[in-house]
């Protein structure tokens, strides 16, 4: 029998963070340009209408991102519960650190929190994200592992790291027991200090060297519309799905059906549709919500 594949998509909650100073990053890019940060966030209805597509598309939900500080935890909360609704699908978190007493209030709604590390070699990191240490990760993972709650991890290839930071990797997936991790190929953000993205083969050899070292974890690889012919590469060299793709955007184009075709060139079984139309029952949603979903769906059947 074949081996599954699938899309992940994060849903993005906010485009505001109060830390905003990470050299890579679009909201560094954002923040100065923000005057009200409680602005800067999604609709509600979008959010959950995205949700509603995920669910009718099969792909999974990789988690909830926003910047730090943009939501208040309650409201936070009640997103994340409403969206364990909408898929029936644990959530995971990517909203920053969160302390002992906040990540309670998440505990029935998530399976996990992700930390977003980014880059292992600490001198680098430090340098790259000056507001953002990896020990209040680290804390929080500690708190993870008391509410025995999963972990997960980004980095992103192609910061100015090496190969021989590998194995420190490896080392910091083995000590913190990570259950999850996301890899992204550099997309640099105009307005930053990168300009381009890794070489194909030196993003293979990532994942390569962490599926050898751990035979069962949860790799998730990122690849952009103008990556997409490593598709194949990305899930024979080791991942388990495949995520950063406007999948509603570029729905039903062939950048999409890319994904799937590549999905079948390495061999796997792709769960789930990138050109399919979905149908969904907007009666089961709120009148916003409903709406919201009826134009993703315009949206995507341009293509169809
Ligand atoms: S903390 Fe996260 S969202 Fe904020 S600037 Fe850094 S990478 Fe971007």
């Amino acid at each position: 029998m074949k081996m599954k594949t699938w899309f992940e998509r994060a849903i993005f909650l906010s485009w505001y963070c109060s830390r905003g100073d990470c050299k890579f990053c679009y909201m560094s890019t954002q923040k100065s340009k923000i005057k009200n940060p409680r602005l800067a966030k999604r609709k509600k209805e979008s959010i959950f209408a995205e949700a509603a597509i995920c669910k009718a598309c099969g792909w999974r939900v990789e988690f909830l991102s926003g910047g730090y500080e943009s939501y208040d935890i309650g409201e936070l909360v009640e997103i994340t519960k409403e969206i364990f609704k909408i898929t029936g699908q644990k959530q995971w978190l990517n909203i920053g650190v969160l302390k002992q007493e906040e990540l309670k209030k998440f505990k029935p709604y998530i399976e996990g929190v992700c930390g977003a590390v980014e880059c292992v070699n600490p001198k680098l990191h430090d340098k790259l994200c000056p507001s953002k240490p990896i020990s209040e990760i680290i804390s929080m993972f500690k708190i993870c592992d008391e509410f025995g709650l999963k972990k997960s991890m980004t980095i992103i290839i192609g910061l100015g790291e090496t190969e021989k930071d590998i194995p420190l990797l490896i080392d910091f997936i083995r000590k913190h027991k990570i259950d999850k991790i996301t890899f992204y190929a550099l997309n640099p953000h105009e307005g930053t200090i990168f300009k381009k993205g890794p070489q194909t083969g030196y993003y293979l050899k990532w994942i390569s060297g962490t599926r050898k070292a751990f035979p069962k974890l949860h790799i998730v690889a990122g690849s952009w519309v103008d990556r997409l012919e490593e598709i194949p590469e990305l899930l024979k060299a080791g991942a388990t799905s495949i995520t950063k793709f406007p999948s509603i955007k570029l729905f039903s184009t062939k950048f999409a059906r890319q994904i799937e075709e590549g999905a079948e060139k390495a061999g796997r079984d792709f769960s789930g549709t990138m050109t399919r139309l979905p149908k969904i029952d907007i009666s089961r949603f709120d009148e916003k919500t409903g709406q919201k979903i009826k134009q993703y769906l315009k949206q995507m059947s341009k293509n169809s």
